[in-house]
């Protein structure tokens, strides 16, 4: 009995230890994703639809995991997953685009390489399917850091970039969703947004973010939001972080959300869950700034901090830790 007692001291010691040990571990790497924050609950969605959207959440990490155990790095890494998600209607990026006032699609994307600080970013561009692929080009193929509307699409055409007539981007509920907010214009508050993003660490130590959006339905006048804004809807550092935001875009662009979690870090010595916290729960949250965002730092620490009842988000570590989110609980 006194020999079972001890072997079983033993083994459970043991197994506190390697628990212990593999939270520890830094993970080779880490991916973090979002399809959007908003008033996603659970009284307005059917199980048919949270089974969709969980299925291409999977579907964006897996593709990702696979690219990153394989030696991918953290930028080519970003652009497929978030490919994955701008050819799902289900997202308000690429082909799930919402509508302008005008019932036009302009979309709007950008990407950071944390290993260089360099960056690319498309705004109000209406004919390139894949907005996150033509802010990659504008970061590696261009002098500049932001194209937008007629001259972005021009330079996606002598980048052979895949263009694709303005339809391609109609969807119906987008149309309804539209027609809805031009009912009642003060629903557009309201409305569920749907941007997608991702961060990733990848295996050299290196981090890169990347966001891709519609932008907000029924907006007007060429509005441009946070997502292509490097330092508001986007933002990586090797030194601090990556993130990507999601949200109400005026109030991302005025706090400088993105930059200011990479910022409280390295200037005060914030951890990432803190830092992202003070940001999306203390200063958006007092000023009616609606959202959240998903961050990853040097260290593969993750955090996903949202305002709104939900956020589509999800996240995969080399560790083996996998999961897939819509709600708050
Ligand atoms: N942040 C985006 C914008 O303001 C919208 C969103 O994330 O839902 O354009």
């Amino acid at each position: 009995m006194k020999y079972f007692i001890s072997k079983l001291t033993i083994l459970v010691i043991s197994l506190v230890f390697f628990n212990f040990i593999t939270a520890q571990q830094k993970p080779e790497y880490v991916i973090v994703i979002h399809g959007g924050a908003g008033v996603i609950t659970k009284k307005n969605m059917t199980p048919e639809k949270e089974a969709a959207y969980k299925q291409k959440l999977n579907e964006a990490l897996e593709t990702g995991q696979k690219m990153l155990k394989k030696g991918g790095t953290a930028t080519e890494t970003v652009i497929a997953v978030i490919k994955i998600m701008e050819n799902s209607p289900l997202f308000n990026a690429g082909k799930g685009a919402v509508f302008t006032h005008d019932g036009k699609n302009e979309l709007d994307a950008s990407i950071m390489d944390g290993k260089t600080l360099n960056a690319g970013a498309v705004a109000g561009v209406t004919d390139v399917k894949n907005p996150i692929t033509l802010a990659y080009a504008v970061m590696t193929k261009s002098k500049h850091v932001m194209l937008s509307s007629k001259g972005a699409s021009q330079f996606a055409k002598e980048q052979g970039i895949e263009i694709v007539d303005p339809s391609y981007f109609y969807t119906e509920n987008r149309w309804k969703s539209l027609q809805k907010v031009l009912e009642n214009e003060k629903k557009a508050e309201k409305e569920k947004h749907g941007t997608v993003g991702c961060v990733v660490l990848d295996k050299y130590g290196n981090l890169a973010a990347g966001t891709s959006t519609g932008g907000m339905t029924n907006k007007q006048y060429g509005r441009i939001g946070d997502s292509p804004i490097i330092g508001a809807g986007t933002y990586a550092d090797n030194a601090t972080c990556a993130v990507s935001c999601t949200g109400h875009g005026e109030f991302f662009i005025r706090y400088v959300v993105a930059y200011s979690v990479s910022a409280l870090m390295k200037y005060k010595g914030l951890s990432l869950q803190d830092a992202g916290n003070e940001i999306i729960n203390k200063t958006l949250k007092d000023v009616g700034g609606e959202g959240g965002l998903i961050s990853v730092d040097k260290d593969g620490n993750i955090a996903m901090p949202f305002n709104t009842p939900g956020m589509f988000r999800g996240y995969i570590k080399s560790t083996g830790e996998k999961e897939v989110l819509i709600y708050r609980d």
